[in-house]
């Protein structure tokens, strides 16, 4: 295809496409690993990963390969018939993440939503909560996805307005409060579930106490209530175990074999589940809980295909080979300890924060003022691409597959960009 100029390729989505989004002024046409270039030609260091998708870098030939030959022999039967690739899928993500059964689907969101209708008819089917009664506790500041029913228990202000009217059946608590949870679930008898991100990640890479995952895993045990943890962004490696709600097991990249630290009732995975190259995203449970779904309950016409059963099952081997868990591990701790030491001294950084390669700062800015952004343009002009999260928060979420000489050259861009607006902070 004909080339194009940054200017007319952003003028094109200006004039042709919806404005659901609010891109930084760069356009990409090309990525490998750790980089991207622009249609001109500028190399970048991705810091977002595509909301954390490509953590197994930008077009991994591992992954492409698989997209590449699967796609010349068969890319979608629906699930009228079988194909020869999804069975080996679901063995592989079952056995990986040791549950029992796996449903496929595509987006993120697509499998929150399927999440939430397993727990109500769980709800009703197995802990005999009476019609339409069934109640999902969810935390405030969440982001699940962008649906209906999944806007409908946000509180992003922007994500609901005018979406409405929304569903009922959702009950609010605050994030990493234990004890919010234990009222509620003495409170209200029919919850059937608990929706929880590991670490909110759209929130700003919020991470809760240490002990917060154990102590409402213990309260839905209590409760008989289902632990549904959302690791669509935590999982696959990116917090530097495999998924988020694992524990310190001394082999990260042996995907886990150690105990988990807290075992969900149900699990949603999606964005990394492909590497970026396809949308595959999947919700695993136990045959206690999978088996309340059958035979013309739910489906998808791409969720399951061939495609991305082989792109799935490379992107997980990816994961495994190249131990992209230790390596988030290591290289985020130096992250974070490079940022702080740098915030006990600038007063643009009034906070760092994160786990693995998860991390966030917070500027020292009001949450309305645009020095996020502008910090994000000038780190832009350096060769490194990141974006704010809520106004005054940026995220950095690199490609696992990033060395510790490719981290520190970006941390010097990111100090550098930083340091420029340290006058205009200094109140
Ligand atoms: C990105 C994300 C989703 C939604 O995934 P989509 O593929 O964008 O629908 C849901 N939950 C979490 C935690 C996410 O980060």
């Amino acid at each position: 295809m004909e080339s194009i100029t940054s200017k007319d390729a952003m003028a094109l989505e200006d004039k042709y496409g919806a404005h659901n989004y609010h891109p930084l002024p760069v356009v990409l046409s090309r990525g490998e690993g750790v980089y991207v270039w622009d249609v001109e030609g500028k190399k970048y260091y991705d810091f977002l990963s595509a909301y954390s998708a490509v953590n197994q870098g930008h077009c991994h030939p591992k992954i492409i390969g698989a997209l590449t030959s699967q796609a010349k022999n068969l890319t979608l039967t629906s699930r009228a018939f079988y194909n020869d690739m999804l069975g080996r899928f679901e063995k592989y993500v079952s056995e990986t993440f040791k549950f029992d059964k796996v449903l496929p689907m595509n987006s993120g969101a697509e499998a929150v939503e399927t999440a939430i209708k397993i727990c109500r008819k769980w709800g009703y089917e197995k802990k005999g909560i009476a019609e339409n009664e069934v109640l999902i506790v969810v935390c405030k500041k969440n982001f699940h996805g962008r649906t209906s029913t999944i806007v409908s228990f946000s509180s992003d202000k922007q994500a609901k307005r005018h979406f409405g009217p929304f569903s009922g059946g959702f009950v609010e608590i605050p994030y990493d409060d234990p004890s919010a949870l234990a009222k509620v679930l003495e409170t209200h008898k029919d919850v059937a579930g608990f929706l929880v991100e590991p670490i909110q990640g759209e929130a700003g890479v919020n991470v809760p106490s240490a002990a917060y995952l154990k102590e409402v895993k213990a309260l839905c045990e209590q409760h008989h209530v289902l632990l549904i943890a959302d690791e669509i962004q935590t999982g696959i490696a990116r917090t530097g175990k495999l998924l988020a709600t694992c524990g310190d097991c001394s082999c990260p990249d042996r995907h886990c074999s150690g105990t988990p630290e807290v075992k969900p009732d149900i699990l949603i995975l999606g964005k990394a589940l492909s590497g970026g190259a396809y949308p595959v995203s999947a919700v695993l449970a136990n045959d206690p809980i999978m088996e309340v779904i059958q035979p013309g309950t739910h489906g998808s016409t791409f969720g399951g295909n061939p495609l991305a059963a082989a792109v799935g099952m490379a992107a997980l081997e990816v994961v495994k080979e190249e131990q992209l868990a230790a390596n988030a591990d290591k290289l985020g701790k130096i992250f974070r300890e490079e940022m702080t030491r740098f915030a006990e001294t600038s007063p643009v950084v009034e906070k760092v924060r994160g786990k693995g390669l998860l991390n966030a700062i917070v500027i020292n800015d009001s949450p309305d003022s645009s020095t996020a952004w502008e910090i994000c343009v000038d780190m832009k002009e350096h060769g490194l691409l990141a974006k704010p999260t809520h106004g005054n928060i940026i995220r950095f979420a690199p490609p696992l597959v990033m060395t510790e000489a490719q981290l520190r050259d970006c941390l010097s861009i990111i100090k550098e960009s930083l340091g420029k607006f340290e006058k205009l902070l200094a109140h």
